[in-house]
């Protein structure tokens, strides 16, 4: 190292431009690609031979802890000049690698970056290092950090000179300097929300996570409203947002919960779909938390046929309207098709086939869906509010009924009870034998 004491150090201050996480997304799809491009960068930056006079480069600070919410750096780099002329600079190059190295981005570049440094001189050059939300987020959910280090290297591209000289790289390596990961458990309204700290900490992720709260806030008393019961009131519901995959669930176990995907939660340019899954989740966890155990055509269909009535009642009618004649579609599938397990215990789906593949769910839940509406249209509009409410009283208990059709005897009762209409007939009609 040259050590040239005394010089002068001049600041070059020039626009950052971002590292862009598109290229990033692509190392992913194009990796091996990516690295060849690698690979031939180094080679044509060679060092000098030692003892030679030549340009040294550093860069301050060559490693940064990112602190919750913080996406860019203000990085310096000092170029020592040991040689007897000018070396100028026209652009530079960037790109991202990591530790463990199974991640190299493609080469950022050529930026224009224009700058001379004199003959045994030294000059000073900073921009902001960027790493994007969207990058640390996909690191994040690839079980990348916090762990893991990711390198930004810098190459400056030397203008050909009498030393040999070609480019000149520094490296910043970037560490996530919080428990992202670590989970953390905070009260809301109707809520005992368990979420990632990378959620709640970063301002960004907390903005999103705040707007599904604000929704799932209402969704509550709005699904009373259509049940006409809610479960119960001393206890809070958990809601656990700490994945970055998966699907909006209900689930019994260890305790009953709605799990959400970070996702859905996070789609930035709204969450559409969310309007209409969740109040369909949070139906689950009212019915089944109540009725445990009710026969198989009462699960899916009513979950989202209240639901969509709580997704109308909060302003999402498009959402509703669009989740109605979808189902509506299945049931019509289901009629077509002559199918008649809607009253089994097991359905196409539970056995491993599926008889709509375009969809996870069998025909026979767009099915169930359309026997709810007809009920309604049939009985009146608080026809299931008096039924709950009655099933609430006698206890009604699917779990003591030794099979499927017990269940679904003791549920055709109970509508029985609260209507003028035949049902028993209405539901020999329907295919229950
Ligand atoms: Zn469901």
């Amino acid at each position: 190292m040259f050590n040239i004491s005394g010089a002068p150090c001049l600041s070059a201050s020039v626009g950052h431009e971002r590292l862009s996480s598109k290229s990033m997304r692509l190392a992913y799809r194009y990796g091996p690609l990516a690295a060849i491009t690698f690979t031939a960068l180094l080679a044509h930056g060679a060092e000098p031979l030692a003892g030679t006079p030549s340009l040294k480069l550093s860069v301050a600070p060559d490693a940064v802890a990112l602190k919750a919410g913080q996406h860019s750096v203000k990085v310096v780099y000092t170029f020592t000049n040991g040689t007897a002329t000018t070396m100028k600079i026209k652009e530079r190059y960037a790109h991202f690698e990591c530790i463990p190295p199974w991640l190299t981005a493609p080469v950022m570049g050529p930026f224009p970056t224009s700058l001379d440094i004199p003959a045994r001189g030294v000059v000073c050059w900073s921009n902001d290092a960027y790493v994007e939300p969207l990058m640390t987020r996909q690191a994040l959910k690839d079980g990348f950090w916090p762990t893991g280090k990711l390198v930004l290297a810098q190459s400056f591209s030397v203008v050909a000179n009498e030393y040999g000289v070609t480019d000149v790289t520094a490296k910043v390596t970037f560490g996530l300097g919080y428990p992202a990961l670590d989970l953390t458990n905070f009260p809301a309204g109707y809520y005992d929300v368990t979420a990632l700290k990378a959620f709640i900490d970063d301002p960004d992720e907390r903005a999103l996570l705040m707007r599904l709260l604000d929704f799932a806030e209402r969704a509550p008393a709005a699904l009373s409203n259509v049940l006409g019961i809610c479960p119960d009131p001393r206890k809070k519901i958990p809601l656990f947002i700490n994945s970055f995959e998966g699907v909006c669930h209900y689930n019994p176990n260890p305790e009953p919960h709605i799990s959400m995907p970070w996702w859905m939660v996070g789609q930035k340019g709204g969450i559409g779909g969310l309007f209409a899954v969740y109040p369909h989740e949070l139906a689950h966890y009212f019915l089944m938390t109540r009725f445990p155990s009710p026969p198989k055509w009462f699960i899916e269909g009513p979950a989202s046929f209240f639901g969509n009535k709580v997704t109308r009642a909060l302003g999402h009618e498009p959402s509703a309207v669009y989740q109605h004649q979808k189902l509506l579609g299945f049931a019509q599938k289901y009629i077509h098709d002559h199918c008649t397990y809607c009253f089994d215990a097991r359905w196409p789906e539970d056995t491993g086939e599926n008889d709509n593949p375009d969809d996870i769910h069998s025909y026979g839940y767009g099915y169930a869906y359309q026997i709810c509406l007809e009920l309604e249209q049939l009985c009146g509009e608080d026809f299931f509010r008096k039924v709950f409410h009655h099933m609430d009283k006698t206890s009604l208990d699917f779990t003591k009924a030794p099979g499927e059709h017990e269940k679904n005897r003791l549920l055709i009762e109970a509508f029985q009870s609260q209507t003028r209409q035949n049902l028993r007939k209405f539901f020999a009609e329907k295919g229950f034998k």
